[in-house]
């Protein structure tokens, strides 16, 4: 009996993050900043901060096939090697398709980062707010269910994110993408900014602005308190950044979370599922598998987040059966797993432009060139749902260009270094609606090598992201002929969903507990000690790259449960 009870205090903390990536890391610097002696669980390796970095500083010239991906990992990855970012810099980082299988009932791409710092260490870094017509969406054309939340309630958080993460941009004064709490921003180059004005004087409602990114341009206080420094735009960034110049758990969180000495980072721990207590009417910890040994060991807390990005986060939540909840862990409602949704990046263009010819830019600018949505913003105007984000990039033709052309010696030598003609290309980031035929379930029949039940994926495009998408792509054309472009060519590249890696919903946010998973602070309506704040949480897309919600949502919901642990309420 001693035994047993040494044995479970030992595995007792306050607090369990399942997950150490952006939003994991979130969850564990706010918990370990105020007093919790707080357990990460992370399925993957452990990943430190420089020292796992090993292709940080190499050149091309360095790598055994040129830093690309040889012909045989293609065939053996198709799922992998379509995300731009894997090459053989990068590959450490992502997830080899035979190593995780899922089930694709309908086609879609899942690109997964399994490591300390998930996706956190090769994510692109676009940091836009959300805005009030973003939560106010559903409730106002009715679709999925209303946010329980106002763009008021979050703004906050927005803040406290954004001055530890770092994040550059300019104010810009648009309602439909409020500023932040900004470092200097990076800049235009001249074409982008040629275009930029162009499409001022041609639309009352368009706004093309530099984006807001995670990177350090001057580095305040508290980023050097990380041991982070100036951003240097060599545009490495997924390889691991030693300068800890863009954010990532590795480089911030996760370090931060340590030195209050409350943090327990447990690294190839793959969590099977919650425990529920059908007697204390609560969660009480979770099950976790060994990578190594394949042991099933409990381990129990006050509180449980779950921060294992959005489809993994499902899994877990779906896999957490019991007497009371047989469906899965809190869901009464019978929508955990439903309305999952994604980012539509299908629309694509790219275009010439003549002039110029004696601009240039400075180093390598890691972040492009946005237009936030200007579709249906105030009301519905158009026959389709929602709108998108536009993005784009002007630049000069390289070396790499000019290595396609005949020639030869010195002549050939300097044509190859001389900067050829200015090209754009513009693409889509789309919201998609929620829908309940969108979603995932377990696999009755399929397991992964921990004997967990494999993830089904059923979800597909619909008749509106297409409608989106011709708008996009008739827009886009005529916003680039009205700057003069030449050669517009705009195409659908019919990518699957999931490609665009923004993955959300599934266990989303509502009022109702009839028809959503959680309340308005991420809470499982039915099991309030256990929080979701990673995608999942999503009641519907916005146009917005995702992350900087994911993390406001953490940070905002980390606060509430440790002053409802004060209360006794948890
Ligand atoms: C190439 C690329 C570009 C991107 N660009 C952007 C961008 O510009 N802006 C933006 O906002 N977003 C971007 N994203 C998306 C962004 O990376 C994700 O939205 C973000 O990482 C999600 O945070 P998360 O904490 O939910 O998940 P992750 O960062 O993926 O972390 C989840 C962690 O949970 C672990 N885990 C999973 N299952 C379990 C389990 N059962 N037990 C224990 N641990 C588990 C995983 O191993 C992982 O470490 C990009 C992603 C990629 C890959
Ligand atoms: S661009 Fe900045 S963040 Fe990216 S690798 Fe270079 S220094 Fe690091």
């Amino acid at each position: 009996m001693n035994i047993n009870g040494d044995a479970t205090k030992a595995n007792t903390y306050d607090a369990i993050v399942i997950g150490s990536g952006i939003s994991g890391g979130w969850a564990a610097k706010e918990l370990c900043e105020k007093g919790l002696k707080t357990l990460v669980l992370e399925r993957g390796r452990d990943v430190k901060h420089i020292v796992d970095y090993p292709t940080a500083t190499l050149n091309p010239w360095e790598f055994k096939h040129r830093n690309r991906m040889p012909e045989a990992f293609d065939k053996e990855n198709p799922i992998a090697t379509k995300c731009y970012a894997l090459d053989e810099g990068t590959e450490q980082f992502f997830v080899k398709d035979a190593e995780h299988p899922y089930v694709q009932e309908k086609p879609f791409d899942w690109i997964r980062g399994y490591q300390v710092g998930g996706k956190s260490l090769i994510w692109a870094r676009q940091t836009q707010r959300w805005s009030k017509f973003d939560f106010e969406a559903n409730a106002r054309d009715g679709a999925a269910v209303d946010w329980p939340i106002r763009y008021e309630d979050i703004a906050p958080w927005y803040s406290h994110v954004e001055k530890f993460v770092g994040i550059s941009g300019n104010k810009d004064g648009l309602e439909t993408l409020p500023d932040g709490e900004f470092l200097k921003p990076w800049e235009l180059n001249c074409v982008e900014k040629h275009i930029q004005k162009r499409v001022a004087e041609s639309y009352k409602d368009r706004h093309v602005i530099i984006g807001r990114c995670a990177h350090l341009t001057e580095p305040k206080q508290i980023h050097y308190d990380q041991g982070r420094a100036q951003c240097q735009a060599r545009h490495l960034c997924y390889r691991g950044c030693p300068y800890g110049g863009y954010f990532s758990s590795n480089s911030s969180t996760i370090p931060w979370a340590a030195k209050t000495g409350k943090l327990t980072l447990r690294p190839d721990s793959v969590v099977h599922s919650i425990i529920y207590d059908d007697v204390k009417k609560k969660a009480t910890g979770v099950r976790v598998i060994d990578t190594h040994t394949k042991q099933m060991t409990e381990y129990y807390a006050r509180i449980i987040f779950v921060n294992a990005a959005c489809l993994n986060t499902n899994l877990v939540l779906l896999n957490s059966t019991s007497r009371r909840f047989p469906n899965g862990l809190g869901n009464d409602s019978g929508v955990l797993g439903r309305y999952v949704a994604f980012h539509n990046y299908r629309g694509n263009i790219v275009a010439d432009y003549e002039g110029f010819e004696d601009g240039y830019y400075y180093g390598r600018r890691p972040t492009t060139a946005f237009m936030p949505n200007f579709r249906n913003v105030n009301k519905q105007e158009t026959d389709f749902q929602r709108g998108y984000m536009v993005a784009f990039s002007a630049a000069r033709g390289g070396w790499s260009r000019g290595a396609g052309q005949e020639g030869f010696g010195a002549d050939f030598k300097d044509k190859l270094s001389d900067p050829g003609a200015w090209h754009v290309f513009m693409m889509m980031q789309a919201e998609t609606v929620p829908r309940y035929e969108n979603h995932v379930r377990l696999s009755t029949d399929r397991k992964d090598p921990w004997g967990i039940p494999q993830l089904v994926t059923a979800i597909d495009y619909t008749d509106n992201d297409v409608k989106v998408m011709k708008d996009f792509l008739e827009q886009g054309a005529d916003m680039l002929e009205k700057s003069g472009c030449k050669n517009i060519n705009p195409y659908d590249d019919h990518r699957n969903p999931g490609l665009d890696i923004h993955e959300m919903g599934g266990v989303r946010m509502g009022r109702d507990p009839k028809t959503s998973l959680l309340n308005a602070h991420n809470q499982l309506h039915s099991v309030k000690n256990v929080f979701v704040t990673d995608g999942a949480a999503m009641t519907s897309t916005g146009s917005q790259n995702p992350s900087i919600t994911f993390m406001a949502l953490t940070a905002r919901a980390a606060n509430f449960a440790v002053s409802e642990m004060k209360k006794r309420n948890l």
